[in-house]
């Protein structure tokens, strides 16, 4: 019988169709440390299990509950809720670390209610005081920073992607335990078929990636917008539009930062003709360094940027990639 740590910290890790962890895991296992002791949970298949249990140590998981799947394969979230219920009270942890992913928040949600824990969603952070753990959360666009301090229970705290900068040190030979689930048997939505789709490109994907440019309606067309995509090529960054981008069919929805789109927080986020409305704010503001070029001196984008140019995109943009394209030389 494994003894727990009494400051122990469940972590959800998700495994993708890959069979490798999700980027995810980084974060929240460096968020996890930083308050306690990791506990990671990973419901995989036993062909999988040993791959992404040391990949897990690698990341810091001291002690790693591994079950099958339990279903997973043929059902959304109950059983990775089934699995979480039975590793909660084994662990009794301080809190419950899982991705702000869009399957994560479903999965904390329906955990939470369960479990009739606190729910504290989007966490940019991470603190513990006397009483326990705490929830940091970037609000109204990033102009405030909000706390939330649960007075009962372990937190269920859903960690946004990119936003956790601290690592947990490797754990060589982490100490595995196999988890019994008892399926609770609750309905859940059945996965009839599975199709993996193959991605098209080759950039990062938009959540969770380290470098992002983004592009707002002073691209001026779907044409130019080709721009934005250029820089991002040449700095291997993920590419992001404004809301007024994506309305004028510059780039797809899945593209939009923001309030009504996804969240970043990478470590570069250069806008390029975005005038930063403050729901375009609210996806981005967290991000490490904020580069702007904009026309409009007074645009609301320079209020939050590290670096500003003031100048057209068609002329410093080009600028930019043959300077960063020298460089590589
Ligand atoms: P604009 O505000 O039109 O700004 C264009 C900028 O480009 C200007 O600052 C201009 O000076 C500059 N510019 C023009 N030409 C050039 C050039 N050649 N070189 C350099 N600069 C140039 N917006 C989001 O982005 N994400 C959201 O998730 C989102 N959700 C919303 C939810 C709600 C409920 C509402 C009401 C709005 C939401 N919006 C969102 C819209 C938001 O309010 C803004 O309208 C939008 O962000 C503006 O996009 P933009 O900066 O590209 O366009």
């Amino acid at each position: 019988m494994t003894d727990f740590a009494a400051d122990s910290i469940l972590v959800h890790l998700d495994v993708m169709p890959s069979g490798e962890l999700a980027k995810s895991a980084a974060g929240l296992l460096g968020a996890a440390a930083q308050v306690g002791t990791p506990v990671a949970l990973i419901v995989v298949g036993e062909e999988r299990r040993d791959a992404v249990v040391a990949a897990a140590g690698e990341l810091g998981a001291a002690v790693v509950l591994t079950t099958g799947l339990n279903g997973a394969d043929t059902a959304l979230t109950v059983p990775v809720v089934d699995a979480l219920a039975a590793a909660s009270a084994l662990v009794t942890p301080d809190a419950v670390l899982i991705s702000n992913s869009i399957e994560g928040r479903d999965v904390a949600g329906r955990f939470a209610v369960r479990s009739s824990s606190a729910l504290c969603v989007d966490a940019v952070g991470v603190a513990r005081d006397a009483e326990g753990v705490l929830a940091e959360h970037s609000v109204y666009g990033g102009a405030y920073t909000s706390i939330s301090a649960p007075t009962f229970g372990a937190a269920v705290i859903t960690i946004r992607q990119g936003a956790i900068d601290a690592r947990a040190e490797a754990v060589a030979s982490p100490v595995v335990v196999p988890l019994d689930v008892a399926a609770s048997g609750l309905p859940a939505a059945t996965i009839e078929s599975f199709d993996e789709a193959v991605a098209t490109s080759s950039r990062p994907e938009l959540r969770g990636a380290g470098k992002v440019v983004s592009g707002g309606r002073g691209l001026g067309s779907k044409e130019k917008f080709a721009l934005v995509e250029d820089l991002a090529d040449t700095l291997g960054a993920a590419v992001g539009a404004s809301r007024a981008a994506v309305d004028a069919g510059y780039v797809p929805y899945s593209y939009q930062v923001g309030q009504t789109g996804v969240s970043v927080a990478p470590q570069l986020y250069i806008a390029l003709g975005i005038s930063g409305a403050i729901q375009h704010r609210a996806g981005m503001q967290t991000a490490k360094t904020i580069v702007a070029v904009n026309k409009d001196g007074d645009a609301p984008i320079f209020d939050i940027a590290d670096f500003g140019v003031v100048g057209d995109v068609f002329t410093v943009v080009p600028q930019l990639i043959a300077a960063l394209e020298a460089g590589k030389k």
